[in-house]
């Protein structure tokens, strides 16, 4: 069975494509700057060793439905013998960034599901209008695949009501569903998985600390394997410091910037999106520049990396008090993964949690999963490689197999 995943952007489609029997990738890439003048078409033939072979092209891809036939052209090319017919793709499996709390799980899209995610436009606007984007144009370059769509907010619809709910005018939330949502789920649920795996006991028996740090970033708790907290919020923009967002704020703030500097709503929106975290700080949104800045003595990067650790590190002290015992905590994403530095300013002085990371192995590069905690801590802290294509493509051939 082949699984094709696709992840589409405002002007963009990112894809891999999956032999599911065999569980491995058989080409992956994107189109990028689609509508432009020189679009930029990039692609991954993953050789059976391991290793790819990559070609790109630089030509005006018009619009998205243009852009999935020339990831099919490529696909099916003779030369680059990875399928011969677009017929032998049994389904498509969608991003969609916001299920609302209408769906809690990965779902086969038809009319209904499709007005749906519609529905949840107002809630993602720069996200779900690409993702349905991507759902129609697929739909008619592949009319005989199964269309699946996999929520990122569907993983935190078990979220109570106490963490979920805002303190504001309840007939907001029963008019227009202002509520938290939480993102990042298909990460958050992937590593939850794979810890479970790790540790060799049931994900439902095992309280968790997900903690994934990319350019967006987000933190789960999760007790006996469900969630029960998340830090983004209604949108990406809530809890932890992230490249370019601001994460938690006081409410106040964007009235002041109205009141005292006559910023519009849209402007306060960029500035907290686009213009915040780690980039508003000291300038730049990328980890190994921060680091390296700060290394050079960057005072910025020094207070940028201050705020960004602290904030991570008292989520880990709340969600230890609403999981009420912890088991494992599990760093993941780009920043997750790489950079030992991060990850001992968040876990330092937590030792009366039963928290005790090994210094050493912290430091240990190397890819797939590695244990940091010292053999006698009692949560163990475990950095696992997200692959969030992965799981899309696994929760995609759950549902195709339960549909019959
Ligand atoms: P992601 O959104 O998961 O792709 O993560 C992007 C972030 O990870 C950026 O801030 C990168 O600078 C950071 N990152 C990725 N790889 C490394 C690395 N090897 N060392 C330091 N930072 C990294």
């Amino acid at each position: 069975m082949k699984i094709l995943v696709i992840n589409t952007g405002s002007s963009s489609i990112k894809y891999e494509l999956f032999d599911m029997d065999m569980l491995k990738v058989l080409a992956a890439g994107t189109a990028e700057k689609i509508g432009e003048e020189s679009s930029v078409f990039t692609h991954k033939r993953i050789l059976p060793n391991g290793e790819y072979e990559k070609k790109t092209d630089i030509k005006r891809i018009s619009d998205h439905h243009v852009g999935l036939n020339r990831i099919v052209k490529i696909l099916i090319d003779k030369d680059q013998k990875i399928i011969k017919d677009k017929n032998e793709i049994t389904a498509v499996g969608h991003r969609v960034v916001h299920g609302g709390d209408t769906f809690h799980s990965t779902t086969l899209i038809n009319a209904k599901v499709i007005s749906a995610i519609e529905q949840y436009v107002p809630l993602a606007p720069l996200h779900n209008p690409a993702n349905l984007t991507g759902i129609k144009v697929a739909q008619s370059v592949f009319p005989d695949a199964l269309q699946v769509a996999v929520f990122d907010t569907a993983f935190h619809q078990t979220i109570p009501m106490k963490a979920f709910l805002y303190a504001i005018p309840y007939e907001l939330y029963e008019k227009h569903r202002i509520r938290k949502y939480g993102f990042h789920g298909t990460s958050h649920a992937y590593v939850a998985e794979c810890a479970a795996t790790y540790l060799g006991r049931p994900l439902t028996e095992l309280n968790l600390i997900t903690i994934h740090l990319g350019n967006g970033s987000s933190m789960a708790a999760i007790k006996n394997g469900k969630c029960i907290d998340t830090t983004m919020g209604m949108t990406p923009l809530a809890g932890l410091v992230m490249g370019t967002r601001s994460g938690d704020l006081d409410p106040s703030v964007p009235f002041f910037l109205t009141d005292n500097m006559g910023l519009s709503p849209k402007d306060i929106n960029r500035m907290l999106n686009q213009e915040s975290g780690l980039k508003g700080i000291c300038g730049t949104n990328d980890m190994r520049e921060v680091i390296k800045k700060m290394s050079a003595g960057d005072k910025r990067a020094k207070i940028a990396l201050d705020i960004y650790t602290y904030r991570i590190k008292k989520f880990i002290g709340s969600y230890f008090a609403v999981l009420e015992g912890l088991d494992c905590i599990v760093f993941t994403a780009g920043i997750g993964e790489n950079v030992p530095y991060i990850r001992e300013r968040c876990l330092k002085g937590l030792n009366r949690l039963g928290i005790k990371f090994d210094s050493e192995q912290n430091k240990k590069a190397g890819n797939g999963i590695k244990e940091i905690s010292s053999r006698d801590s009692k949560v163990k802290t475990i950095v696992i490689p997200t692959n969030e294509e992965l799981k899309i493509a696994l929760e995609t051939k759950k549902v195709i197999e339960n549909s019959g």
